[in-house]
């Protein structure tokens, strides 16, 4: 077969099973085209799409002033590596740290790429601010984190398939319970090597877990009074999703260092960030860490679009708006209903739990009869299917999705 010829769906799975790693387990259907709201799959079918890459998508689909930065930057230089000055980076940087009130951005490219800078960030600024000694400072994470793939982050995770058999781990992590303050307390009050402390605002991976009310000002509050650095895994939360620019907003939190990617770059592109002012920024000199294609000036063209799409179209209140709708109809039908039993999230990030066990697979055929009646989820962990549009939906799309969601879920009470 021509390597450019035209696939049909099921010949595209099957290349991807041949000749591709089996290291997800998607749903199956095979796309060709986006815009906005919706993706098409080869056969011509038209597709909400809820899960908008993990929220990278939150300004939808092919963005025409994201697409329109990309591929204007992509005509005139796309990568100098950081052995040179770029005309576009010193232009992201101002924007960004502008619109995120911190002093220092440090640019990479993938989610756990920033992750795991800022954990490197924290540990320096713990021996050469804070005054540990080295290598005994650790890192206070949550359980059920997600925060990436590599073997520094899949250290500190508790999910046993991301883990098992990739050991030996990372020391210097100690793993509390999220949306528990007294246990956090209790670590930084008897443990003096504490650096950071690193949770996501809303566990998504884990099931979009919301904690308690007042939470994340409590636990930076804990920070401060411990000398503690409070690190923000933004990059599912981050950029509008939640209803607010940054999901910390809610509280008016100020991490001392944020982590941003995903929807960084609406999806077109992989860019992702660290911020924080310069007492924290300034411990990292040149040669102390660096991306080849971290900073190139197509990424920083395509983040500044991105960031602009999100202020010009009032994304977060948007997903404010549509999110309480949601969550509101889901509500309604959830009174009704054997089949879901919950509906929880902040703006346009939620989740609907269904009424089996962990290990069913309800969740995942819920997904299929879904993507069969045009909208596509995905479950995460077991009976939780979260619901993630782009945030550029219209009131009354989100209501046509919500009887393509109710309709479906109806198909399945006992
Ligand atoms: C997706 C995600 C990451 C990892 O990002 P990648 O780009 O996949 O490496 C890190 N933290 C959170 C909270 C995420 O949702």
């Amino acid at each position: 077969m021509a390597v450019l010829e035209q696939l049909t769906s099921q010949q595209a799975i099957e290349l991807e099973n041949k000749y591709g790693a089996h290291n997800y387990h998607p749903l199956p259907v095979v796309l060709s085209k986006g815009e906005g709201v919706h993706v098409w799959d080869v056969e011509g079918k038209k597709y909400y799409d809820f899960l908008s890459a993990y929220s990278a998508v939150n300004q939808g689909h092919c963005h025409p002033k994201i697409v329109n930065a990309m591929v204007t930057q992509a005509q005139q230089l796309t990568l100098t590596s950081r052995a040179f000055y770029n005309d576009m980076l010193g232009k992201y940087e101002k924007y960004a740290t502008d619109l995120f009130g911190f002093d220092k951005l440090l640019p990479m490219n993938t989610g756990a790429e920033a992750v795991e800078t800022a954990l490197k960030l924290c540990r320096k600024w713990a021996y050469e601010k804070k005054g540990l000694s080295e290598n005994e400072a650790e890192i206070v994470v949550c359980e059920n984190n997600f925060h990436g793939r590599t073997t520094t982050i899949i250290s500190f995770s508790n999910d046993p398939v991301a883990r098992k058999n990739f050991g030996p781990f990372t020391n210097g992590f100690v793993k509390i319970e999220y949306d528990n303050l007294t246990a956090l307390e209790e670590v930084l009050a008897s443990n003096k090597n504490i650096a950071g402390f690193m949770a996501e605002p809303i566990q998504g991976e884990a099931g979009v877990y919301v904690p308690s009310e007042g939470y994340l000002a409590r636990a930076k509050a804990l920070c401060e009074k411990y000398n503690v650095l409070f690190i923000a895994d933004e990059v599912q939360t981050g950029i509008a999703r939640t209803g607010k620019l940054l999901a910390v907003d809610h509280e008016n939190v100020k991490p001392d260092i944020l982590i941003l990617g995903k929807a960084l770059s609406g999806g077109a592109y992989p860019v992702s960030a660290v911020l924080a002012n310069n007492e924290i920024m300034d411990v990292i000199k040149p040669g102390n860490h660096g991306s080849t294609f971290g900073g190139n000036p197509v990424a920083a063209a395509v983040a500044i679009a991105a960031l602009e799409v999100v202020k010009e179209e009032n994304l977060a209140d948007k997903a404010e708006t549509l999110g309480q709708l949601f969550r509101a109809e889901m509500n309604k039908f959830i009174e009704t209903s054997s089949v879901a039993t919950l509906v929880r999230g902040k703006g346009l990030l939620n989740a609907v739990v269904i009424n089996d066990t962990e290990d069913s697979d309800t969740a995942w055929n819920i997904c299929m009869r879904l993507r069969d009646n045009g909208l596509l989820a995905k479950p995460t962990h077991g009976n939780i299917i979260r619901f993630a549009p782009p945030l550029v939906m219209t009131k009354e799309q989100l209501l046509e999705c919500v009887t393509i969601i109710t309709t479906t879920l109806k198909e399945f009470e006992k």
